[in-house]
């Protein structure tokens, strides 16, 4: 699709060829008009999904640090944009200011800001009246400290000063930047200026920005009608000419020249669609401390040419080369003091590695390879690791490779030569991953810079030979995170200085290739198919199989090229594809690891060889299982049909083996469970970069990805930047360990110095809850969900079912109709069936899809105070899934007789709510049966929402009233106790603080959801349950039953054996199992007791209590429990269900943070 900007340039163009007479600027009313159409539609969506979240998000501190917010906008057309910020930041804005050139424009801002009408004006505070300057902003003179605002006082100053729809006529840039830079409030400091900009890219020489963003996907859409047409071309040329005749002439042939660059789309058949790129750029007064930066450390002279083509196009605010560790820490030390943030160049194959206006690190100086054979290390962990490979952050694969070659060993790599420190850092899949893991399981100890606000220490992370720790260079108390963090999401969490490998014996390759036309789709899948199970799927891990699907000279082609690798004697005994393909084969070779790099066969072979720099190429990688298996075959053979130019294709690196070995949370880099990484590549002739043949290239790799992703098992991180369509596959890059990672990059790059590396998930928000409404089918969950959100008046609260995803992935899968299936109940029934099948079979080959899936729904709902799950399958979901967040996690399970579903569903014709477990074997319709019992219990057999409401006022709203958040803050956190790195919360010292004792025991009381008038006993266990239990006896008056150590209490006693508690084991070393005990009738048999403790952890302890009590005649279906806080990332609920107690209810007034 043709961007504005081309259409702008091919319109001036035409105009410039056919035409002599001069040209006319346009008159208000016709660049209203244009205007106007811009903003219909899609147009807008502009401003809903990118211009208003981005201004939001970046002006929220902001706005909330002051009291008042004065605001000048630049260019707003006849909306504020402000004015469309939520009301909370809008009614800050006291003072309102506007340059607006175009006098209509400029009247219709002027009556919206000035409505009478309180909840129709968009900045309703605003003290002074609006300040509309009906001309251009503009520079005085040619110095740039000019001021000829054109407004009367030149030293108003403002808190954000906004250019609002582009910089069109506004040159130099920089110079109209600097002079709002002056017209910042100078105390208190943080006022910003702020740019939104049609188009990809914007330069601000020698500026640097403080937050940018960019929203690629925008679009514009235009009725192809002649009128619109000529309306809509000359708001873009930005003339008419002057003649008449003229005039009319170039209509017609810019009515031509819109028709055809822009896009027709089925779904409208009357419109031409073109792509309209936004960007953002923000600026605070440090946006011109870059010569501060200069004057310490060395700046890259000229061009840096870097191998990726976009990040070629991105022009940087200045390239450092630093050559020494202290140059990288000054320049951390200078983005953490002005609060901007910094890029780091490796091998420059990403294309995020230079950014606009943003300073690029360039590590390229630290260029040696260092190889130390066993017992050189000089190490100081006692034991030694074997030979190592010390590779600095500058060197490239081939480097490596070489130079270990020469020493007889290797690193297991990539593929490319050229590729540097962003492919170890982030993963690393190369023709060895099969034998050794992939590149970043081979890292045993990095050296990096930190960019938290220590300020650039040098860090020495695992194990790091002595002879390579930099002087200065401190081992941090969290240097196993931080290892674990970098193999795999390496990039995010400081500037790596070196990494240091375990080396492996260098190998020798056999190499072969071969080629099979493929007669049509069908002969395709055959052949797809056979590779997979018979051939990759039979090699010794010393093996691999890569296979490329591409179209060359008319026809579908599957190149397959076999690795064979060997220390000792090659076999030549791998099954061929000639056993089961009639191809075509190449000679075989044998090759060291160097001459590996040529026998590739994109480089070599397919369409006549890609070497020698004559493509450019955009690559998305996905990981998948069973490539041969029909419905992932068709979307890979569909996919390459799609292709936008003859040149793309997909290429299938072959894993398993090794990369499979290592357990999923063993290292930042999650995804293990796949047989091919799956790399979509979209080429072109590399003289067609930045044309609209590369953009469609790179849209089609998007495309599959987005297609492709709902059958992966995750994506690969190394590509991934912050355009945001790389966010989607981001969200499956590191597999189950995105919270982990998210709470690393919080602490570890609090204020994103490394912004612009792979997309890390953003740590939740302290969501105060979720809610899992699980129930049987037509018992109306949804409808309940619905009614709950309506309550939760002064929180966002959101209802999603996350059997949408099941629902998404299906139709992905089968071809079923995706819309049908979210809304339409007759279909969803129809395929219902089919549909429960497929997600156990899903389970089956994904065992963690369930908590994948729900932590997909959580993460896609962070800006929410309370989310309302709805259609979960599993069985006891609050013990399985609650450790995965830091939230509160409540299963309210809703039930209504037989007879009430039955006439729901009659009623409906279906069942009543959205959902999906009827056929499934969770289905939760007998709650007597459950070995795990939810969280509360709503009986949904009236008919209306005021039984919902009830149950939300008693049940629902006491878990956000602020005594319970009092409570909280009581719990005061201890950094480092009783052991460095526990932060232990004092949950006992409640009790210490002046009305915490009555607070807390009062909270246990209202919180209890059973009737204290059938509770004949209160049990605690010393220490901590016994100060709160004692409390609340007193208040429901009820007896307690003292559950001591062994030997303190009155035989008889009745006892079990106690392992230490979690807090205690972490205390001591030797902290052993006791026993506990309990006067033998104290309570009755049959009983019904309420145990109060004051933490829930682990759960063994309670485990120990509930076993005591049982063996006093106390059953399950006799006991509630109360805990004062519970601490979820112990799983204590889920060992409480194995060991059979999950049917006991269990409430903590406090949780805390579980992920
Ligand atoms: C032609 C080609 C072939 C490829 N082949 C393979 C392959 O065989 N196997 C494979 O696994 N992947 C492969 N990739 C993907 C490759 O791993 C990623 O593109 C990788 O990010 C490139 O790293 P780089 O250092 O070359 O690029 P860069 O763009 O320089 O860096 C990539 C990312 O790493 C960050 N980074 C670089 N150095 C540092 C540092 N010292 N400290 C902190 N962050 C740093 C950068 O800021 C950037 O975010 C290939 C890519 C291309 C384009």
């Amino acid at each position: 699709m043709a961007t504005l900007d081309s259409l702008k340039h091919a319109l001036r163009q035409k105009a410039k060829a056919t035409a002599s007479s001069p040209m006319q600027l346009l008159s208000d009313t016709q660049y209203s008009a244009g205007f106007d159409i811009l903003m219909q539609g899609p147009g807008w969506m502009t401003y809903q999904d990118f211009i208003i979240p981005q201004l939001s998000q970046l002006l929220a501190p902001l706005f909330n640090s002051r009291i008042h917010i004065s605001a000048l906008e630049i260019g707003p057309g006849p909306k504020s944009v402000l004015g469309y910020l939520p009301s909370r930041l809008r009614q800050k804005v006291r003072r309102y200011t506007a340059f607006e050139p175009n006098g209509l424009f400029a009247k219709r801002l002027e009556e919206w800001l000035c409505s009478t009408s309180e909840t129709e004006s968009p900045l309703p505070c605003l003290k002074t009246p609006p300040g509309i300057h009906g001309i251009p902003f503009a520079l005085q003179d040619s110095i740039g400290r000019g001021s000829s605002t054109g407004t009367s006082n030149n030293d108003e100053k403002y808190d954000i000063i906004l250019f609002c729809h582009s910089m069109y006529g506004m040159k130099p840039k920089n110079r109209f930047i600097e002079r709002a830079l002056d017209m910042l409030v100078e105390r208190p400091q943080g006022g910003m200026v702020v740019v939104f900009h049609h188009d990809g890219a914007l330069h601000f020489d020698g500026l640097v920005c403080n937050r940018t963003a960019s929203f690629p996907t925008g679009v514009v859409r235009v009725a192809n009608d002649d009128e619109v047409l000529d309306c809509f071309a000359r708001f873009v040329a930005g003339f008419i000419m002057q003649d008449a005749d003229v005039d009319k002439a170039i209509r017609l042939d810019w009515r031509n020249v819109c028709r055809t660059l822009g896009r027709r789309e089925e779904t409208y058949p009357d419109h031409l669609l073109f792509s309209l790129p936004n960007i953002m750029a923000a600026f605070t007064q440090h946006a011109t401390t870059l010569p501060e930066l200069a004057a310490q450390v060395p700046l890259v002279k000229g061009d840096k040419t870097v191998k990726n083509w976009e990040a070629c196009l991105h022009r940087p605010a200045s390239i450092i080369r630093p050559t020494e560790v202290r140059h990288v820490q000054q320049c951390v030390q200078w983005a953490l003091k002005h609060g901007v943030g910094l890029t780091v160049v490796g091998g420059g194959h990403s294309g995020h590695c230079l950014w606009p206006n943003v300073v690029s690190v360039d590590m390229g100086a630290f260029n040696q390879v260092h190889i130390l054979r066993a017992g050189e290390d000089g190490g100081d962990s006692g034991s030694d690791p074997g030979c190592l490979v010390v590779a600095e952050a500058g060197c490239k694969t081939e480097d490596i490779v070489r130079k270990a070659m020469a020493a007889g060993v290797t690193v297991p790599l990539g593929a490319r030569p050229s590729v540097g420190a962003g492919l170890w850092l982030q993963g690393g899949i190369g023709h060895l991953a099969r034998l050794h893991g992939l590149t970043c399981d081979a890292i045993v100890g990095a050296v990096v810079v930190s960019v938290d606000p220590t300020c650039g220490k040098i860090l020495c992370i695992g194990h790091v030979p002595s002879q390579q720790q930099p002087a200065g260079a401190v081992h941090p108390e969290n240097g196993l995170d931080l290892l674990w963090a970098m193999k795999g999401a390496g990039t995010n969490f400081g500037i790596v200085v070196s990494v240091t490998f375990k080396a492996f014996a260098a190998p020798t390759y056999l190499t072969r290739n071969w080629v099979v036309p493929l007669i049509d789709n069908l002969d395709a899948r055959l052949r797809l198919s056979e590779f997979d199970k018979l051939i990759a799927r039979k090699l010794h891990w010393n093996c691999s199989a890569d296979a490329y699907l591409y179209w060359d000279a008319g026809q579908l082609h599957l190149g397959v090229t076999m690795f064979e690798s060997s220390t000792t004697g090659l076999t030549f005994a791998t099954p061929t594809p000639v056993d089961a393909t009639p191809g075509l084969e190449d000679d075989p070779k044998v090759v060291d690891s160097v001459s590996l790099f040529e026998t590739e066969m994109y480089v070599s072979r397919m369409h006549g060889g890609h070497g020698g720099g004559k493509t450019s190429s955009f690559k998305r990688c996905l990981f998948l299982k069973h490539i041969g298996e029909a419905n992932v075959a068709d979307h890979l053979i569909a996919a390459v049909e799609t292709r936008p130019s003859p040149l793309c294709y997909l290429h299938l690196l072959q894993g398993g083996g090794a990369v499979g070995n290592v357990a999923a949370d063993a290292a930042a880099f999650g995804c293990r469970d796949w047989d091919f990484a799956c790399v979509i590549t979209g080429v072109w002739p590399r003289d067609q970069d930045g044309t609209e043949v590369a953009r469609s290239a790179v849209q089609w790799v998007y495309s599959v990805a987005g297609d492709l992703l709902s059958l992966s098992s995750g994506a690969y991180g190394a590509d991934l930047g912050p355009d945001p369509r790389d966010a989607a596959l981001a969200a499956k890059a590191f597999g189950p360990n995105g919270p982990r990672l998210a709470r690393l990059k919080q602490t570890l790059d609090p204020h994103s110095v490394l912004a612009y590396a792979c997309p890390l998930p953003k740590t939740l928000m302290e969501r105060k809850l979720i809610i899992l409404v699980t129930g049987e089918s037509c018992a109306g969950k949804d409808f309940c969900a619905n009614v709950w959100v309506s309550m939760l008046k002064n929180l966002t609260a959101r209802a999603v079912s996350i059997s949408d995803m099941t629902k998404r992935e299906y139709a992905a899968a089968t071809g079923a109709d995706l819309s049908l299936l979210l809304s339409n109940r007759a279909y969803k029934e129809q395929h219902r069936p089919a549909l429960t099948t497929f997600f156990q079979e899903q389970v089956r080959q994904r065992p963690r899809l369930p908590e994948e899936h729900f932590l997909n729904v959580v993460y896609s709902a962070v800006d929410v105070d309370v989310l309302l799950i709805t259609g979960m399958r599993d069985k006891a979901p609050v013990a399985a899934f609650s450790h995965l967040v830091p939230d509160r996690l409540l299963e309210v399970h809703v039930q209504a007789s037989e007879q009430t579903r039955w006439t729901r569903r009659g009623f409906h014709g279906g069942n009543s709510d959205g959902d999906d477990n009827k056929d499934s074997n969770n289905s939760r319709s007998n709650l007597t049966a459950l070995d795990c019992r939810p969280n509360l219990i709503f009986n949904n057999d009236t008919t209306g929402n005021e039984a919902a409401k009830r149950f939300a006022e008693r049940y629902l709203l006491p878990f956000f009233h602020e005594d319970l958040q009092r409570l909280a803050n009581m719990v005061r956190p201890i950094p480092d106790f009783p052991r460095p790195g526990i932060e232990f919360r004092h949950v006992l010292g409640i009790s210490q603080q002046p009305g915490g004792l009555a607070l807390c025991t009062s909270l246990l009381q209202t919180h209890f959801t059973g009737d204290w008038a059938k509770v004949d006993a209160l049990a605690c266990c010393e220490a901590g349950g016994l100060v709160y239990a004692s409390a609340l006896a007193s208040l429901v008056n009820l007896p307690l039953v003292l559950i001591r150590e062994a030997g303190k209490l009155p035989p008889p006693t009745l006892s079990v054996i106690k392992p230490p508690s979690h807090i205690s084991s972490l205390a001591s070393n030797d902290s052993k199992e006791k026993r506990i005990e309990m006067e033998r009738d104290v309570v009755p048999r049959g009983a019904s007791v309420v145990v109060v403790d004051d933490v829930l952890s682990t759960g063994k302890t309670l485990c120990a209590v509930l076993q005591l009590l049982d063996e006093a005649g106390v059953g399950a279906e006799d006991v509630s429990v109360m805990a004062v806080a519970e601490f979820p990332v112990h799983r204590g609920r889920e060992l409480l269900r194995q060991r059979g107690f999950g049917r006991i209810n269990i409430q903590s007034l406090l949780v805390f943070g579980g992920a």
